[in-house]
This record gives structure tokens, C-alpha cells and sequence, in this order.
């Protein structure tokens, strides 16, 4: 009996060895056996770059674009993703195209969609951020990573942590990225508090991110409807050539006009109100969402409740401007 014990403490131990030994020989990003299937499509929008377009219909809760360049010694990706699934990802496409580039993250601004991904990468990995939305991220993070867990499920946002930016991008710097240069737009209370959009001057390409509402119709939670609207002034002053979020070129054109004629829309809405002596609470429920405004991936109660709220919140602005 004796030897039987002792064979069987020798095979447990040998496995748990083994077992440890395997899976720090791995690559983090190969450890997602327990994650949903994730099918990510990456598309070549120019020599050394993809792009993974806006999906406002991700079950993985992916929505928001994702940039990546490729340069000859390191790789740089624009918002990771939503959570640390998505970003293993990532990386596993990554690592089977260009094992032996280090990697580098920008974080456009403090939403879940865009950055809660920077889990996935080892630490210490660098991760560019305006110095504001590093702020933003400390302190929005936790609340959002709570709501992601909550609408999204454990499946998805499982080992997911907060990883805030360790390295500081500023107005008007240049990147270059992928035989490029780039350079560092920084917008304040334009989708958030603090934003920033990366634009090629040589061949006019411009990358918003949040700036344009990739689901059709803009959510203000966040922002000033002025700010947002000098943001793309300021942006179609630079009459951009290519736009670069949603699944093809012709569609970010599109998303890019409705997000800036909304604006409008708004403000002219609430200037009639205004000129007719009438309040905005008052005029409510009769206000629905601009009739020439296509926003088919929201619900039609979704698109009517984000629009009265994105009116509230204006209206509030301009009566605390007018005090
Ligand atoms: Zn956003």
C-alpha cells in the first residue's frame, strides 16, 4: 500500500509541476480558452495599418473602432477594446502576424469601450493618454467597469481590471505611425471631458474616435453641445480626404455629417423653444429626434429617450449661461 501512496503523490505533484510550468511557457494572450468566441476582422486601410470598424451591434460589447499600425520596430494600437478578452484577442492576432514586436497602447478617452482592454497586455506596457484622461480614468474606470460587468455578463468581461495610462501624449505632438506622421488632436467637453482624435496632414486622414456617434445619433452625457460642434468645425476646416471608424468609407462620411448636422439640429430646436417663450419641459414629449436623422441601429424608444435627454442637458447648459 505503501508504495502505491507514495507512486500516486509523486504522479500528483509531477502533474501540478507540469501543469505550472505549462502555463508560464505560455503566452498570456494564448490563456483565453475560457473567453466566447470573438471573430475579429481586422481591414487593411492602408499599407501598415487596420482597422477594426465600429460594430454598434457586438454582442462581445467591441462597438467602438480599433486602430492598429504597424511600424518596423514596435506596434501601436488605438483603444484596445472593451475588456480583457477582447484585448487577448487582439493579441493573438497580433502575435501570429509579428511575434517579435513590442507593443504600444493609446487610449483615446475615458470610455469602457475604448479602453478597459488595457488588461490584456503585460504590465508595464506602455500606454499613451492626454494627462485629462488619465484623470477621467481613475476616476470613471471603476463605475464603468461595474456597468460593463453588469450589461455585459462575467463571460466576457471575466479577469478584466483597470489599467490607467503610464505615459503622456500632448497637443500637437507627432507620432509617427506606420511610415506616418500623426498628429495629436486634443478636444475638450466634446463626447467627454477630454478626447483626443489622431489626423494625417499629408494625406488629409482623420481618426475621431467618439467624435463621431458611430451608431447614428450622438450621447451627450458628457459633453457640451457647442464644444463638440467647434470640435468638428475645427476638424472639417482640415476637409479631411478619409475618415476612419465604421465598417467602409462611404458609411464614416455619413456618420461623421449626421453627428455635426444633429448638433445643429439641437441647437436650432432650442432656440425655437426659446424665441416662442417655451420650455423645454413643457415642449418634451412632442420633441422627437430630427426626421432626416437615420439611426437604424438604435430602437426607435432608445434614439427618442438619448435625444430628450441630449436636449435636457442642453437646455440646462444655456439657462446656466444665460445666469
Ligand atoms: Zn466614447
Amino acid at each position: 500500500m505503501l508504495p502505491l501512496l507514495s507512486f500516486l503523490k509523486w504522479l500528483s505533484s509531477g502533474l501540478l509541476l507540469c501543469l505550472t510550468l505549462c502555463l508560464l511557457g505560455m503566452p498570456t494572450w494564448a490563456i483565453s480558452a475560457t473567453c466566447p468566441t470573438l471573430a475579429l476582422e481586422m481591414k487593411a486601410v492602408a499599407p501598415r495599418v487596420w482597422l477594426k470598424p465600429a460594430d454598434p451591434h457586438a454582442a462581445s460589447g467591441w462597438r467602438e473602432p480599433t486602430v492598429v499600425w504597424v511600424n518596423n520596430h514596435d506596434i501601436w494600437v488605438l483603444d484596445p477594446g472593451p475588456h480583457r478578452c477582447a484585448g487577448l484577442a487582439l493579441r493573438g492576432w497580433l502575435a501570429r502576424r509579428w511575434p517579435d514586436l513590442p507593443q504600444r497602447l493609446i487610449n483615446s478617452h475615458a470610455h469602457p469601450e475604448n479602453v478597459l482592454a488595457n488588461a490584456a497586455w503585460p504590465l508595464g506596457t506602455p500606454i499613451y493618454a492626454l494627462a485629462e484622461t488619465k484623470t477621467e480614468m481613475a476616476w470613471r474606470c471603476p463605475d464603468c467597469l461595474a456597468t460593463l460587468r453588469r450589461t455585459l455578463g462575467e463571460a466576457w468581461t471575466q479577469g478584466t481590471e483597470i489599467i490607467l495610462p503610464n505615459r503622456v501624449l500632448q497637443a500637437g505632438q507627432v507620432l509617427h505611425l506606420g511610415g506616418l506622421p500623426w498628429e495629436v488632436m486634443a478636444h475638450t467637453q466634446a463626447h467627454t471631458e477630454s478626447h483626443l482624435s489622431l489626423w494625417q496632414p499629408t494625406q488629409r486622414i482623420w481618426i475621431p474616435v467618439g467624435l463621431v456617434a458611430w451608431d447614428g445619433l450622438p450621447d451627450g452625457t458628457r459633453s457640451h453641445a457647442k464644444a463638440w460642434q467647434a470640435a468638428l468645425q475645427d476638424m472639417a476646416q482640415r476637409q479631411p480626404q478619409h475618415i476612419w471608424g465604421a465598417a467602409d468609407t462611404r458609411l464614416s462620411l455619413h456618420r461623421w455629417l449626421d453627428t455635426r448636422w444633429y448638433w445643429q439640429a439641437v441647437m436650432q430646436q432650442l432656440q425655437d423653444l426659446q424665441a416662442q417663450g417655451q420650455s423645454v419641459l413643457e415642449a418634451l414629449p412632442r420633441l422627437s429626434i430630427p426626421p432626416h436623422l437615420s439611426t437604424p441601429d438604435l430602437s426607435p424608444e432608445r434614439a427618442t429617450a438619448r435625444h430628450q435627454q441630449n436636449l435636457l442637458r442642453e437646455w440646462q447648459h444655456l439657462e446656466n449661461e444665460d445666469f
